[in-house]
């Protein structure tokens, strides 16, 4: 069969791949999206979709089991941990097939199969039917990435689980060992403890959360402990014995290696790129570290050739993805297109509390050499928290003190991964503080802590 000629493929239908795709097309490219598994890839499938779905049904619970402080009564209140997981899998299959609508409505040709790199543009995918051979000018590699499995700590699907497993437990756990504190532990470490698991989290570093701003993500381990946590820093899960029921730890603290007892773990030690099988080393394409090597425009080295998304590296967040996407098709279609700067991208953690960021942290922009001032307002000083219920949680801001640029915001509590757009734009239109602090906020509103967190960073501050 001859080959079917494309102006630009898509390697992989996640949030980088699948955005790509439709961008293109948009732009009147004819444009293939190869997809081995699942259209919308980790994310929403099993990634950032089903833990919102699960962390959802962890938020209601919760707040039923504080219905009295509502003046409101729950009674027998309980769980069944196999609807709750249905309820995720049903949001991910919705968003998942929403993606095949797009691709019709765009005009992407859809190709079911496992994709390889053939050189000159070619592009061989093996599918159900045998293997097909598609060519295009450009090639766009978003094949993403998967669970990072550490020697003597992978899971088995039974009593040691990768995220996959975390988000359709075979079993509920009574006793959770967390491996790691990024968001993705962190999430899962929040979800099974609400729903009444005694959770341990082992964090190597010094720190939960240790991307975050140092405050916030002390504030946040003082949150998690009062609601039963254990948080062990500066530890290291070293050995997991594990046996039919049960799956005995050794985690060295402080120099001292100890034993302890767990019905379950979950392994979330970071993610590794998919970048096996796919032909780069014949094509010479450069990869560090599991993650393929671009520039600010997403291109490898190869003509025609570029990555996007998790498969290129670090910040692995679909929004990220997505915006390299847009940007690759862009470029591809011969537009102006803007390079993604990495400070722009927002980190969201959607724990109890949640913590979301953007910019620098307070540390980071000191080593930067800025000169800094720092806001911070604390919920209880917002009455919209109150009248939530809401009223723990932190809003930090770190402004260069000679320029008055926002250069980062830190945030911990109720909403807060809605609330960081406002700054993301804020530092998109290069905002100053003096523009901030004539920004009228509606009353009453969480965002207007934003704006007192800004006021408090010039003695400005009203509330507290
Ligand atoms: C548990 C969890 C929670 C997360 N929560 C969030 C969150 O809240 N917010 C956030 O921003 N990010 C979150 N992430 C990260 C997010 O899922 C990823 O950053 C995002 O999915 C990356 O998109 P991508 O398009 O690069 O790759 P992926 O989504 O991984 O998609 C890649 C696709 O390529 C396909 N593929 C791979 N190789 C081939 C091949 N050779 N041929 C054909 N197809 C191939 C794969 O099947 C896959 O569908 C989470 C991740 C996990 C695991």
């Amino acid at each position: 069969m001859a080959a079917q000629t494309f102006d630009m493929i898509v390697i992989g239908a996640g949030p980088g791949g699948y955005v790509a795709a439709i961008r293109g097309a948009q732009l009147g490219l004819k444009v293939a999206c190869v997809e081995r598994e699942h259209l919308g890839g980790i994310c929403l499938n099993w990634g950032c979709i089903p833990t919102k779905a699960l962390l959802r049904s962890a938020e209601v619970f919760h707040l039923m089991e504080r219905a009295g402080e509502f003046g409101l009564k729950a009674e027998n209140l309980g769980y069944d941990i196999d609807a709750v997981v249905k309820r995720s899998r049903g949001v991910a299959k919705q968003l998942s097939g929403g993606i095949g609508h797009l691709f019709k409505k765009n005009k992407v040709t859809t190709i079911m199969g496992e994709a390889t790199l053939a050189g000159n543009g070619k592009v061989s995918v093996k599918t159900d039917k045998g293997t097909e051979e598609l060519t295009a000018k450009n090639i766009v590699l978003a094949t993403g990435a998967r669970a990072r499995q550490l020697p003597g700590l992978e899971g088995d699907g039974k009593r040691v689980w990768t995220y996959k497993d975390a988000l359709q437990p075979p079993h509920m756990p009574k006793k959770l060992l967390v491996i790691g504190s990024g968001a993705i532990g962190i999430e899962f470490a929040s979800f099974y403890n609400t729903l009444g698991a005694e959770t341990t989290v082992v964090e190597v570093l010094d720190r939960v959360l240790p991307v975050e701003d140092a405050e916030i993500s002390a504030f946040a381990k003082k949150s998690f402990q009062k609601q039963g946590m254990k948080i062990l820093e500066k530890s290291m899960v070293k050995q997991l014995d594990r046996s039919a029921d049960k799956v005995v730890a050794h985690i060295e603290s402080g120099g001292k290696v100890e034993k302890h007892t767990f019905d379950t773990v979950i392994s979330a030690v970071g993610i590794v790129g998919n970048v096996e099988g796919l032909g780069l080393e014949s094509l010479g394409v450069k990869v560090d570290r599991t993650h393929v090597v671009t520039d600010e425009f997403c291109r490898t080295g190869v003509d025609g050739l570029y990555a996007i998304g998790d498969v290129a590296g670090a910040p692995w967040l679909a929004h990220k993805a997505s915006h390299e996407g847009v940007m690759v098709a862009e470029l591809i279609a011969g537009k102006h297109a803007h390079p993604v700067k990495p400070e722009s991208i927002a980190g969201c953690t959607y724990c109890n509390p949640q913590v979301a960021s953007v910019g620098l942290t307070e540390a980071k922009a000191k080593e930067a050499g800025h000169d800094v001032k720092v806001g911070r307002f604390p919920f209880i000083g917002n009455g919209k928290a109150i009248a939530l219920g809401e009223a723990q949680g932190l809003i930090k801001t770190v402004f260069d003190a000679k320029t008055g640029e926002l250069l980062g915001a830190h945030m911990v509590g109720a909403e807060v991964t809605e609330l960081i757009q406002g700054y993301v734009i804020g530092q998109k239109l290069e905002t100053t503080e003096q523009d901030l602090m004539e920004t009228v906020f509606p009353h009453p509103t969480l965002s207007e802590m934003m704006h007192e967190s800004v006021l408090d960073a010039f003695d400005r501050v009203i509330h507290i």
